[in-house]
């Protein structure tokens, strides 16, 4: 795409000037600082009425192009970027100080030295790897799989050792945390990939299958050998693939609830041992299940009956290699990095090892990051602010709910009890989780990854049977992104997605409600999408609507579907708008909520233009500021299969044009782009 806007070119040369000179990267002491609404950000040649979202992003989108390492560039990934850099800072003085660490210092700090130590890694190449090839090797009857598979889940987490198993809390009664066994079992990013016949599924199948060639060829087989070996990990993947629900049926919560005792569990699958898997995990006496997909667990019985033992042990040797290849020798992570990120997503160039190491310690010891991240970068007066932000919003959503023309008392009464027991998690857990029964080693990246996996595993399986922590996060405070947990019914915003561009204190409030508020309306608003809205006050699976509630619901819901459904992503392919209706209605609601809370916070003031927009336009800007995005085709490829979300453009363009407040701060005419005849609204 071409852009003509001397300001953005600007920048690039700039980029591009930093890049000749390549000066050696360094870790970052503080976050930088991009305003909340950013002018340069906005291509002002475009017409808000014709294309809202150039308006907004054309600008970032010229300055932005997508770096080597990455599959695709927008606001939350930069942002994520920098938080990265500025870890690496805390690491890396972590890592080189010897004294005067505390334990937590000393922990993270020698956890990434070890990463960091390339030479140390790559002198031990695939070795770290041979003691779990060994006793897959060994294995000498298809019932001594499950003792085996059990230490192999321990010590990876992996679901796509044939299945996942860990802990959740019971839909029927969210005060319990009781067992899940889950469908897994696949290399391919989903089941899509297996079952679809267009070229280019094949192709991607026929690449697949090579890469797991030459990933056994590195593991010493022939290439004949190699071959072979990976048409049989194909078959069975394509029979598991076969019977795992798509997606969009994954959203029904009905069909991912099958609670079953031992004897039930024994009977869908009885080729497996499941008494000697419960004992090698420690839980013997385990006996009640949620088998998420029984048919995934029919399919895999008949893997286990049908296969060779042969075949079973090339299988699982695929996955342990796999499973493990980001942290051996550089063959190995080449391998797995040309497949997975350069073919699947179209990125030319392998991460550095830093931001690798920075985002390994993330994601294993990262409460013990995240601590002294949060100790640096968030303030109490931030998260008091976000808190009152995020309480304006809620009462928003109150008098939405008392309002609602389509919903009659008995159900409004259920949803503003589920609204008022909705509880807000801001920036950080209130109890940091305690790693010191992990050992971490210097000059032993792959022992130290193996033992916080472990520790890992074992933290999430022995909460079955115990009271539920609901001040736990699924997200470490870095993090930039946001969820709502339906069974929790909480809200969760990391420190990390409360900063600027995105949330900042220095900025007017239009573009602060336009776009923090805009995703705490969005979360919130989740617990009412095609989903959330089937989990009642307490977070229990339970129908609270009135059949005509749920009708109106369902009509309104079907609207947003056909309309996004005309969306394409890329090429011929359009949005999953079924698989995605969850996030648009979240995205339209939540931007009403954040408007009406706006609206209601600055009712007594005068509002004055800035930087020639009104505050009603700033609103709008401020919005779509935080979806500016460039993306590869081979990404959004994957990404219209895999992703909840629409495509960045839409959920700016797609929404505006539901919303009469839009038309009427920008002055959009009937019949311009940017406005519809057929409103869509939920909530
Ligand atoms: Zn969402």
């Amino acid at each position: 795409m071409r852009h003509s806007f001397p300001a953005a070119f600007a920048i690039v040369a700039l980029c591009a000037r930093i890049a000749c000179a390549a000066p050696p990267e360094t870790p970052l002491d503080r976050l930088p600082y991009t305003p909340g609404l950013d002018v340069s950000a906005m291509d002002r040649s475009a017409d808000p009425c014709v294309d809202f979202y150039r308006y907004a992003c054309g600008g970032w989108q010229a300055a932005n192009p997508i770096p080597a390492d990455q599959a695709s560039w927008d606001v939350y990934r930069k942002m994520a970027e920098a938080n990265e850099r500025f870890l690496w800072g805390i690491l890396d003085s972590a890592a080189k100080r010897t004294t005067g660490r505390d334990a937590t210092q000393a922990k993270i700090g020698d956890y990434f030295a070890a990463c960091m130590d390339e030479a140390a890694v790559e002198a031990r190449g695939n070795a770290p790897l041979a003691p779990y090839l060994d006793r897959i090797a060994a294995l000498d009857s298809k019932l001594a799989i499950a003792p085996l598979l059990a230490d192999l889940h321990l010590a990876t987490g992996d679901a796509g050792l044939l299945f996942g198993f860990g802990s959740g809390q019971d839909y029927a009664d969210a005060t319990r945390v009781i067992a899940f066994a889950a469908a897994g079992g696949l290399g391919l990013p989903d089941r899509d990939y297996y079952t679809r016949e267009d070229e280019r599924s094949k192709e991607i199948r026929a690449k697949y299958v090579q890469h797991v060639a030459r990933a056994f060829a590195l593991l010493g087989d022939a290439p004949a050998a190699a071959k072979a070996q990976a048409d049989d990990v194909m078959r069975i993947e394509t029979e598991l693939a076969r019977a795992t629900l798509t997606r969009v049926d994954q959203r029904d919560p009905y069909k991912l609830f099958h609670k079953v005792d031992r004897e039930k569990l024994a009977r869908l699958t009885p080729a497996f041992d499941w008494d000697a898997y419960l004992r090698a995990l420690g839980l013997a006496k385990l006996d009640t299940f949620n088998v998420t997909q029984p048919a995934f667990f029919q399919a895999l019985e008949r893997v286990l009956e049908t296969e060779s033992l042969a075949s079973l042990r090339t299988y699982l040797r695929w996955h342990m290699a796999h499973s493990a290849a980001p942290y051996l020798g550089k063959a190995m992570v080449d391998e797995n990095f040309d497949f997975y990120s350069r073919t699947l997503r179209g990125v030319p160039q392998l991460r550095p090892r830093w931001k690798r190491c920075v985002a390994m310690v993330d994601g294993q010891l990262g409460e013990a990051l995240g601590k002294e991240y949060v100790r640096r970068a968030f303030s109490p007066e931030l998260k008091a602010k976000a808190l009152t932000m995020t309480k304006q919003i809620e009462q928003a959503m109150g008098r939405d709910l008392q309002s609602l023309a389509w919903m009659s008392p008995a159900t409004r009464r259920e949803a503003l009890a589920k609204l008022s027991t909705l509880v807000n998690k801001i920036g950080y857990p209130s109890k940091w989780r305690d790693y010191s029964s992990v050992a971490v080693k210097r000059g032993d990246f792959f022992g130290n990854v193996v033992r916080a996996q472990r520790f890992e595993s074992r933290r999430d399986l022995a909460k079955i049977g115990k009271p539920l922590d609901r001040g736990e996060w699924y997200m470490t405070p870095p993090t930039v992104n946001a969820y709502y947990d339906a069974q929790m019914n909480d809200i969760n915003f990391p420190a990390g997605v409360l900063q600027p561009p995105l949330f900042d204190a220095r900025m007017d409030d239009a573009p602060n409600y336009g776009d923090t508020g805009g995703t705490i309306g969005h979360e919130l608003t989740h617990g009412f999408d095609d989903e959330g809205r089937k989990f009642d006050s307490h977070g229990n699976l339970r129908d609270w609507w009135t059949e005509s509630d749920a009708k109106a619901f369902e009509e309104r819901a079907q609207c947003i579907v056909d309309q996004y459904a005309n969306y394409v992503v890329v090429d011929d392919i359009h949005v999953n708008s079924r698989l995605t209706q969850g996030e648009d209605i979240a995205d339209l609601g939540g931007l009403l909520l954040a408007w009406t809370a706006w609206k209601a916070q600055t009712a007594a003031q005068t509002l004055e233009p800035r930087d020639g927009l009104t505050p009603e336009q700033r609103f709008f800007v401020g919005y779509a500021q935080w979806a500016c995005e460039n993306d590869r085709p081979e990404n959004q490829r994957l990404m219209a299969i895999t992703d909840p979300h629409s495509p960045a453009k839409y959920r700016v363009n797609g929404l505006v044009v539901n919303l009469p407040q839009f038309a009427a701060a920008f002055s959009c005419k009937p019949g311009q782009p940017m406005t519809s005849t057929r409103r869509c609204r939920v909530w």
